[in-house]
């Protein structure tokens, strides 16, 4: 697109664009390859939109989080810093797969029908610009309180827990949308998601691999993470980020997002009529669904033979571990719930498995950000039952970091390693 054409179409949306970044972070998008500009930074009137497009500025993201003052966050707040600062939260679904919108669709409107199922009207629906859909249910819609606390401080926590217990919910039905979309021929899929049989199917339990096929990306709910503004652009599609009508979504398709033919909506994503407590009955079947998977876990691990008697040394730790700690250019985030899981179940202390991530991280390239690590670590820190890390070899294959060795021919998942290594382990 021409400077000019960008120019005139946010003439166009600024006003909306301004409006719905209230109390949120903004961040902003000079061309596909640059990373964002300046952060924090925020959007109070439509000439602050208009003031970055004419100096270059092609796409908008705001924060999933809402601040008191968005200014004053910085790389350096602590976890507790940021929940003072922080007054609110959305939940928001970042619906995106790459293997063909028509799976996105589905699965955007099966979390739709989820969300309605739990008595939940005001729900909003945006065009990704690219792949996919964002869905968001507004922070007015919770209860205030949780635990006798605000629930404002609540995040990324309970967000992800809802993502996962939607996710959870409509996989059944997902996976009949998907099976159908192929014509319930496995050749078809296979051929359709470029991959293997054994990635898309667990001949074990006889079901799909849901997750494979379509992801709602609960990464995007981390501290500080942004999502596309809506009504801004997509600098590599050229596609705008246009509301879409929740019972539309199987209608939509991406011309309708092209920047000559967006209607402007006044008032998408406008909270007033939300009434509190819209959303307490999904929070209170994900608070459920997390206690029954806890004591599920509780059941699976509590009875473990053994355990190991004193903080395992680095020098045992598998291939995998090994690898993972000597840095990572890809697979971060995943890496990163695999080593808290091991360090955790090989008995480090937790100053010292903070201290260890914050020092793995700097190896990484790029680091993962702050705020992620942050939220991450909190997370793991509030978990008090010690889950291990996922089983050998797939996931550890997919993040190029399984190099089994002779040990590894003996155990099904990496936290055994060390009891072969230099035993070590008592019976309980
Ligand atoms: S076989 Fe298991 S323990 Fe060994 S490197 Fe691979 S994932 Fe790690």
């Amino acid at each position: 697109m021409r400077l000019s054409e960008i120019i005139g179409y946010y003439k166009k949306v600024a006003p909306e664009i301004a409006r719905i970044s209230a109390g949120r972070e903004i961040a902003v998008k000079f061309g596909a390859e640059a990373g964002y500009g300046k952060r924090p930074d925020i959007a109070q009137f439509p000439s602050d939109i208009l003031n970055h497009v004419r100096r270059g500025a092609t796409s908008f993201h705001i924060s999933e989080e809402r601040w008191k003052d968005p200014l004053q966050l910085s790389t350096e707040s602590t976890k507790t810093e940021l929940d003072n600062l922080r007054n609110g939260w959305d939940l928001v679904f970042d619906i995106d797969c790459p293997w063909g919108f028509e799976i996105a669709k589905s699965t955007a409107k099966l979390v739709v029908q989820a969300l309605r199922w739990h008595d939940i009207k005001n729900i909003f629906v945006k065009f990704s610009g690219s792949k996919g859909f964002h869905i968001l249910v507004p922070y007015e819609a919770f209860p205030k309180e949780l635990h006798k606390d605000e629930i404002s401080k609540y995040y990324p926590e309970i967000p992800q827990l809802c993502a996962q217990y939607i996710l959870e919910f409509i996989k059944p039905n997902l996976e009949k949308q998907i099976l159908e979309l192929a014509s319930y021929d496995i050749k078809k899929l296979i051929e359709i998601f470029g991959t293997t049989k054994e990635k898309i199917f667990d001949e074990k339990t006889q079901s799909f691999h849901t997750n494979i096929f379509a992801q709602i990306d609960i990464g995007l709910m981390s501290s500080r993470h942004l999502f596309r503004a809506p009504y801004s652009l997509n600098e590599k599609s050229w596609l705008a980020a246009v509301p879409v009508q929740p019972d539309k979504i199987k209608d939509f398709e991406k011309d309708f997002a092209k920047p000559e033919s967006i209607n402007l909506e006044e008032g998408f994503m406008n909270f007033e009529g939300v009434r509190t407590g819209e959303a307490s009955q999904l929070l209170m079947q994900t608070l459920d669904w997390q206690k029954r998977m806890e004591e599920k876990d509780e059941k699976k691990y509590s009875g473990r033979k053994f355990e190991f008697s004193d903080k395992v040394p680095e020098e045992a730790f598998p291939p995998c571990m090994k690898i993972i700690l000597s840095g990572l250019q890809d697979g971060r985030k995943r890496s990163l719930f695999a080593l808290l899981n091991f360090m955790k179940s090989a008995k480090w202390p937790w100053n010292e498995i903070e201290e260890r991530v914050w020092e793995w991280n700097k190896k990484n390239s790029p680091p993962l950000k702050t705020g992620y690590v942050k939220a991450q670590l909190a997370w793991h820190a509030r978990q008090s039952l010690k889950v291990p890390p996922p089983n050998c070899r797939q996931y550890f294959i997919e993040l190029g970091v399984c190099k089994p060795d002779a040990i590894c021919d003996k155990i099904k998942n990496p936290i055994s390693y060390p009891k072969f290594k230099i035993g070590g382990m008592t019976s309980k």
